[in-house]
């Protein structure tokens, strides 16, 4: 593959731009979502209670309770096991904003611990050396949908007396140690936000066995008025209801729910689409010298939300922004996640966090780069993303 790059004046792999993400949305959910309109209940309804029934059952929790968004129920668990100022919460740096802003939103101090170079998760090791008698939760986040070491986090989490609380944005359909993700940790967060592995457009659930917690988060999500409020608006219910709480404005819509169950009832397809898209890139892609592909861990099932390679940049000629440029010119869409949270100005600003405090992290975000990986991927527009990757590196290659 001697070809030019279309960033040095080449002809690009395809004529057509390849995006990035697009929603695995069919007739079924159109569908569904036309039928909740026309139904008269727009807001959290019985599609709601039916989409938290289904989605407990398959993942296995007891408690599933639906949300606006991932960040919303980050913040709503967060809020209801009381965290608050003096509080730390242990994070990952290498994630999005959202599952350490919530800590910050509650007066908490997020805390990082550096991530592993290979699984780009919580490194348990460094994770245990940053917990401490105010280490009030742990969010480990299960990065493109790979599960962390839970074994290990949840061993120190528990003899740390601190809530392990996942952030399972990328993680819907990964197991870990036979058990879906959702069923493992104290509580966990999904999100159904337009690009993850199960979509609503917006939306999140939180699992949890904690009957008490969910209680505690259907209250919370809903102005903190009494449970089942909403029933208020229906023929049984009433007009009364009392404020317990200092609650937020969480709920899901049963619209975003009519969609979600038809994305649950296709989950496994979704699932085996992408898994076989991971497949087939890493056929194409791991014979490359200066591209490390990424890769399943024993006893785990990687959810395949991204498919994160990393760059060898000592040994080629450009850095990681000027290969997104070169995959931009071969019409191929990429994206990074992510840019670690100590780097950004806020996280500096507010909590002191500077340049060369997660070096592993720093590193990773040197090299990462999220190829494409979504079920409507056909073969040809995968053999292209191989084709663009394998003509970069082959020109720019050590
Ligand atoms: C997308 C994402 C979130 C936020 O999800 P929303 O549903 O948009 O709030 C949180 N954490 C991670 C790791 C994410 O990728």
């Amino acid at each position: 593959m001697s070809a030019k790059p279309a960033i040095e004046g080449g002809r690009p792999v395809r004529a057509e731009f390849l995006p990035f993400h697009r929603p695995a949305i069919a007739n079924a959910e159109i569908q569904a979502a036309v039928r909740a309109l026309r139904s008269g209940w727009l807001t959290m309804g019985p599609r709601t209670q039916e989409f938290e029934e289904r989605f407990r059952a398959y993942v296995g929790a007891k408690h599933a309770v639906a949300v606006s968004s991932c960040t919303a129920g980050l913040h709503t668990t967060l809020a209801a096991i009381g965290v608050g100022p003096k509080d730390e919460v242990l994070t990952s740096p290498l994630t999005f904003t959202s599952t350490a802003m919530v800590a910050v939103h509650l007066g908490a101090k997020p805390v990082f611990a550096d991530v592993d170079g290979e699984t780009f998760n919580l490194d348990p090791e460094a994770a245990r050396g940053r917990l401490g008698p105010r280490t009030k939760a742990m969010i480990p986040v299960h990065h493109g949908g790979l599960p962390c070491d839970l074994d290990a986090l949840a061993a120190m989490a528990r003899a740390n007396g601190t809530f392990l609380l996942e952030d399972a944005a990328h993680a819907f359909g990964a197991s870990y140690g036979g058990k879906r993700i959702g069923a493992v940790g104290d509580a966990t967060a999904f999100s159904f936000y337009a690009t993850k592995p199960l979509t609503t457009g917006e939306g999140g659930m939180v699992t949890t066995d904690d009957g008490a917690l969910a209680d505690r988060l259907r209250s919370l999500r809903l102005h903190g008025i009494s449970r089942d409020a909403w029933k208020r608006y229906t023929a049984t219910g009433d007009w009364y209801y009392e404020v317990l709480d200092a609650g937020y404005k969480y709920n899901m819509t049963d619209v975003q729910a009519a969609i979600g169950l038809v994305q649950l009832r296709r989950a496994e397809t979704l699932f085996r689409k992408r898994r076989s898209a991971a497949a087939y890139l890493t056929k194409g892609l791991r014979g490359l010298a200066t591209v490390t592909v990424p890769r399943e861990r024993r006893g785990s099932v990687h959810a395949w939300h991204l498919y994160p390679i990393l760059i060898d940049v000592d040994r080629l000629r450009i850095d990681r922004a000027k290969f997104i440029e070169a995959m931009r010119a071969e019409n191929i869409g990429t994206s990074v996640h992510f840019i670690p949270l100590h780097l950004q100005p806020f996280y500096q600003k507010a909590f002191g966090y500077r340049r060369g405090d997660f070096p592993v992290a720093e590193r990773v975000y040197d090299r990462i780069v999220s190829l494409p990986l979504y079920p409507g991927l056909t073969r040809a527009d995968l053999d292209d993303v191989v084709d663009a990757v394998a003509k970069i590196v082959a020109h720019y290659g050590g």
